[in-house]
């Protein structure tokens, strides 16, 4: 285990989903010394997040940003995180798409042929051959491989238990941080840098509340389906569904940009009912309602770096409606930036909203 008992530790890391957990991971894997500081109850996004990834936009059928890169990343990110907290955390889906016309199922071929030959499956699958039973599939869907999902929940429990011995829950009080050029006091304690995960929260953070995000609120449901058989897959159609354990799904999810608070609402629950009418034929019941809100940027892209003024305080945020795919890759980035000087990439540096910055 890592010694993580020096005075001054390397990070002062404040937040607890999944962008702080994955950002401790790989500044573990580095030996890089760190704290985490976090009042869990704050922020939900993390917590009830359904975990998916997808490597392709079916939108306009294009590969979703750097796909093989991060997939390639998360998968053995992940599978080691299972092993080092002993927990059963991913699950790699097939994810099947219907088809309605035959210009969809002729730009699938297309792509299948190009760049998307990873990820498309081909030929054709023959919803028949699938023996799913008691969800709407068209005669003719496709297969995306190397998608999946993580279990959040579990991801940061077992995260925030390895790490138990550097783990102090607690509001963070920003005005109490004490910063100079070479160290940073919080609380009586010593540290080189503070890295901020605090997601939509960052507004209330006044180092870097320059930072315009644009949140985005989600709903999901829990249900119980009795004859609903997808095995391990993914069925997308508008929203989503797929199997949590025996026999509880996860449908979403809703997408609003207004009252943004962490309450469900009447309108997202139709929405979703409405979509799962879409996935499903058999009768079901809710068993729960759950609501979070996604720390998107406006641009769309991950908000990784230092402060414009204080280089010993960085940010990593932004992660949208794609942490679970995004985080490992990036955390990954983000200490070979602070480590081996290598830069950050490009899209996702902070640098990009330096000239919202008001000393
Ligand atoms: C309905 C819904 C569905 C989603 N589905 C998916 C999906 O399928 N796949 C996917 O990849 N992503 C999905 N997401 C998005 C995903 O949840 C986010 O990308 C991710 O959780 C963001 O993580 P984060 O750590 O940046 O932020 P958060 O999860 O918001 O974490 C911020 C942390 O900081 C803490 N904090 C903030 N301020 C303070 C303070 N002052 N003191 C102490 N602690 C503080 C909070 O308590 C929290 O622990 C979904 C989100 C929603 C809402």
């Amino acid at each position: 285990m890592l010694d993580n008992t020096n005075n001054q530790k390397d990070f002062l890391i404040v937040g607890s989903g999944l962008a702080a957990c994955t950002v401790a991971h790989i500044l573990h894997q580095n030996n890089l010394s760190f704290k985490i500081i976090s009042n869990p109850n704050l922020s939900n996004s993390s917590l009830i997040a359904p975990g998916m990834w997808n490597p392709v936009v079916f939108k306009r059928m294009l590969k979703s940003w750097k796909a093989n890169d991060l997939i390639n990343f998360l998968i053995p990110f992940y599978q080691n995180i299972e092993i080092k907290t002993n927990s059963s955390i991913l699950s790699q889906r097939l994810l099947i798409k219907n088809f309605f016309e035959q210009q969809e199922i002729d730009l699938w071929n297309k792509k299948a042929n190009e760049n998307l030959t990873e990820f498309l499956q081909t030929p054709i699958t023959f919803s028949k051959e699938l023996n799913l039973s008691e969800c709407k599939l068209t005669e003719k869907v496709g297969i995306v491989n190397k998608a999946g999902n993580i279990n959040t929940l579990q991801y940061i429990k077992a995260t925030l238990n390895y790490f138990k011995s550097f783990y102090e829950e607690q509001l963070f009080n920003h005005s109490a941080l004490k910063i100079s050029n070479n160290t940073i006091n919080y609380n009586n304690e010593n540290y080189k840098n503070v890295i901020f995960c605090e997601g939509y929260l960052v507004k209330e953070n006044p180092y870097f509340n320059f930072i315009k995000l644009k949140p985005a609120k989600g709903e999901i449901l829990n249900i119980k389906a009795e004859n609903l058989n997808i095995n391990n897959s993914i069925i997308n159609k508008d929203g989503f569904i797929f199997k949590k354990n025996n026999s509880e799904f996860i449908v979403g999810s809703t997408y609003s940009w207004d009252n943004l608070n962490e309450k469900t609402t009447e309108t997202a629950k139709t929405e979703l009912i409405n979509k799962l009418s879409q996935l499903i034929s058999c009768n079901y019941q809710i068993t729960s309602q759950l609501a979070g809100i996604r720390p998107s940027s406006s641009d769309r892209r991950p908000i990784i770096g230092p402060h414009p003024k204080f280089k010993n305080l960085f940010i990593f945020n932004g992660l949208g409606a794609k942490g679970v795919m995004l985080a490992p890759f990036l955390a990954n980035n983000f200490v070979n930036f602070y480590l081996k000087k290598e830069d950050l990439i490009e899209d996702v540096n902070v640098n990009r909203f330096y000239s919202t910055y008001n000393e």
